[in-house]
């Protein structure tokens, strides 16, 4: 079964086609910044310039330096409430570390009652570090080594998540020879495939994660993980894609998944506790995208699982979702400083920042889209057709393919892209030796360097000669 309207492929477009984003943004409204795209505390104040979790970007840009990622702090805890709220006392919800981790965000999940995926040692060790109880931490990955897998044991972690055969006997051989008896998810591929508005349900899976539900190895895991002492199987884990807005691709995975534990129960005569359908909801890159609340996803996935539970004459599992971007991702903004504007006549004007594709790979790896406004004053000045590119010696090193920014825009004023909390620090490089920019949480008018800016005696120190 296929919805796809049209294959999601990358769109390389060398002239502003009609429709795009960036091309619906009505002449004249450079200065509104909409409220789906910036983060919930980002406004343009009467003398023109954005402030962020109160502070001005002019001022922060003075105290912090550019580039720099800026996190509204409250917007971030607020969404998690939304979605521990959302899902209640009965589900788990368990951010994704994966789409930007650091211990401050440690500490905010803590509080605000979620739980954490890790998918390496270096995230769990941040997750330890800050104080997350290890049976609140999810350990994820297709390939963990042993020294993850024994620190995650050791640690006491609430659930490994296996993603193969080899996993499974090389998590119980760690767990045996701890004396524990470790919590594990079975990873399943479901033969969905989701992306944004469509999604692909398959009979097979052609995919490094999981085992396959269609030719029968994830009933075969299921097998050998309840014949083995030192593991206690809580459940199936499901996780089918990214950025998506259409909860039919969930709708379908839950259904299979159902149909495992079914399986499960009629083969060996258990019915297990847990479900996880992951995570992957998408957030709004542009004003065009338009994200479901997490109250509505929540009451649509549980009416789901609790359907097909009655139809296969299950009590409903615990569900658990792994929310990474649709939590973090709307947080923060890029903030950059232009360079260099380059007028390509009758093309576009390409528009220099100090930062690129060391910051958000995003662009250049999956032509993501993005907006962007000028945030250090207003402008009354005619729309411009823009391409911010970065510093990068790189043709491919772009941030915003196409937008829209004031003509009068000139060298030092400051730019900000929004929607770059998710995936961008957390995929940072050091190309070119660019020194990764530092996190800077915002609120009550005041900025907290959560990740600091790198320095040249950061990059030397690991070049040892
Ligand atoms: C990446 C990932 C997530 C989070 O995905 P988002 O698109 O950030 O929500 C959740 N679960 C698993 C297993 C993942 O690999």
């Amino acid at each position: 079964m296929s919805r796809s309207a049209h294959p999601a492929g990358p769109r390389h477009a060398d002239v502003l086609p009609e429709g795009r984003p960036g091309g619906s943004v009505p002449p004249g409204d450079l200065n509104t910044l909409d409220p789906r795209v910036w983060p919930r505390t980002a406004h343009r104040a009467e003398d023109g310039a954005v402030r962020l979790g109160g502070l001005d970007l002019r001022r922060f840009a003075e105290e912090f330096g550019t580039p720099a990622y800026v996190l509204d702090e409250e917007d971030f805890r607020a969404r998690c409430r939304a979605w521990r709220e959302a899902f209640g006392p009965d589900a788990d919800v368990f951010y994704a570390g994966k789409a930007f981790l650091s211990r401050a965000v440690v500490r905010w999940l803590r509080e605000e009652g979620l739980n954490l995926d890790v998918c390496s040692a270096g995230e769990l060790a941040t997750a330890l570090d800050a104080g997350m109880p290890a049976e609140r931490v999810a350990l994820h990955g297709n390939n963990k080594s042993g020294a993850e897998i024994e620190r995650a044991v050791r640690a006491g972690v609430g659930r490994i998540v296996l993603d193969s055969f080899q996993e499974i006997v090389r998590v119980a051989d760690v767990a045996a020879r701890l004396g524990v008896r470790q919590p594990v998810q079975i990873r399943a591929t479901v033969g969905v495939e989701a992306h944004t508005h469509e999604f692909i349900a398959t009979a097979h899976e052609d995919q490094k994660f999981g085992l396959a539900l269609s030719d029968g190895q994830a009933a075969e895991a299921v097998r050998r993980v309840l014949g083995l002492d030192s593991l206690e199987l809580l459940g199936i884990h499901s996780h089918i894609g990214s950025q998506i807005f259409d909860l039919a691709g969930f709708e379908v995975s839950a259904r299979r998944v159902v149909g495992l534990l079914r399986e499960i129960r009629d083969e060996h005569g258990v019915e297990l506790p847990e479900i996880d359908l992951g995570g992957g909801l998408g957030i709004a890159y542009t004003p065009d995208d338009d994200p479901r609340a997490p109250a509505d996803i929540a009451k649509a996935l549980r009416e789901i699982v609790a359907r097909e539970c009655e139809a296969a004459g299950l009590a409903v599992p615990r569900l658990s979702v792994e929310p990474g971007r649709a939590i973090v991702g709307p947080t923060a903004v890029t903030l950059y400083e232009v360079g260099t504007v380059k007028e390509l006549e009758g093309l576009r004007t390409y528009v220099s920042v100090d930062g690129g594709m060391s910051d958000n790979i995003r662009t250049a790896l999956y032509d993501a889209e993005y907006t962007v406004a000028l945030v250090s004053r207003s402008s009354s000045a005619e729309p411009m057709l823009s391409r911010v590119v970065g510093k990068h010696c790189e043709s491919g090193d772009i941030v915003v393919r196409d937008a829209f920014l004031p003509a009068d825009l000139a060298p030092g004023d400051l730019i900000a892209v929004p929607a770059t909390g998710a995936y961008c620090r957390s995929m940072a490089s050091n190309y070119n030796h660019a020194l990764r920019p530092p996190v800077v949480a915002v609120r009550d008018g005041r900025g907290r360097v959560i990740v600091r800016r790198e320095t040249e005696e950061d990059l030397l120190r690991l070049d040892v000669g």
